[in-house]
């Protein structure tokens, strides 16, 4: 058995109802409802400054709601244990500022933090952890590497294999794919369809790449301007209509189950 599957508690169901949430004065959420179920596969899409990653925020109790409530199960997100959060939820950043040049390994062993805490050092298990997440994003040989001297893409891989090694039931990621090239986005999506596809994790993506939301994801969530526009099955939510009206631009679906979008020109060419 594998650190993979012998620690990790059952994917507990997040749930927003009447969220609210401001910067300062600044409205970003208004009264959102929204509902993670345990082990589904979550995209979140929308256009820039809709709310996207404040509803991530929200969901890993990081921030708590203004009005209204964010529970995992019958517990305030943002009043959990942090232990017991950091068990139960990993967040991939959309960046991270790394100031301290840390090699991966040890970085990526930072993800194992929740556990290891209690006895205060690293066992065989969590180097097992640190080892298998690192292969599952494909850098292993960048184990004694620095962070600081990463290049975008090569650290948000880090970012994500330190969420892996965590090895939490729920698995959050902010535009993980927006720093990386075509194959890399597309082992990533591979990856965390092979890691929902056990059943025992939930995970919430955020990201702009519609194509890829509909290909891997059950069920997308639309955001505009603080609000949900729609959810459904991507048939449901990658609509030519609704991409017009909350995104601005002409598309046209190839439909289907999952509907391939073909962005046009204002004047309706390909
Ligand atoms: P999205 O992820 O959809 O782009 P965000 O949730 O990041 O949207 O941002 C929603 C709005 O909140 C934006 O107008 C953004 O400028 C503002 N915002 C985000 N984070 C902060 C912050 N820490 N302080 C003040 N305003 C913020």
């Amino acid at each position: 058995m594998t650190s993979e599957t012998h620690t990790r508690l059952h994917p507990p169901r997040l749930t927003l109802e009447g969220c609210s949430f401001a910067y300062d004065e600044k409205s970003v959420l208004r009264d959102v409802d929204a509902v993670v179920e345990s082990g589904e596969f979550l995209g979140i899409v929308g256009p820039n400054g809709a709310g996207k990653t404040t509803l991530l925020r929200l969901l890993s109790g990081q921030r708590a709601p203004a009005s209204g409530r964010a529970t995992s199960g019958d517990e305030a997100l943002h009043a959990m244990p942090a232990l017991k959060r950091a068990r139960t939820i990993a967040v991939v950043p959309q960046s991270e500022a790394v100031m301290f040049p840390w090699p991966v390994y040890s970085f990526v062993m930072l993800g194992r933090h929740p556990h290891t805490r209690s006895l205060g050092f690293e066992g065989p298990g969590d180097h097992h952890a640190v080892e298998e997440a690192m292969a599952m994003v494909g850098i292993t040989e960048l184990a004694s590497r620095k962070v600081t001297d990463l290049s975008g893409g090569e650290l948000h891989r880090v970012l994500i294999a330190r969420a892996l090694a965590q090895d939490a039931p729920v698995l959050l990621l902010d535009e993980p794919n927006a720093h990386l090239d075509i194959r890399h986005q597309v082992e990533l999506f591979e990856l965390l369809s092979q890691l929902h596809g056990t059943g025992s994790r939930s995970i919430v993506i955020i990201t702009h790449d519609l194509n890829l939301a509909s290909t891997y994801c059950d069920r997308l969530l639309l955001m505009d301007d603080g609000r949900i526009a729609a959810h459904g099955a991507p048939r449901d939510v990658l609509r030519e209509d609704l991409i017009a009206r909350h995104f601005g631009v002409r598309v046209g679906i190839d439909e289907g189950e999952r509907p391939h979008v073909r962005l046009l020109r204002p004047d309706g060419n390909s």
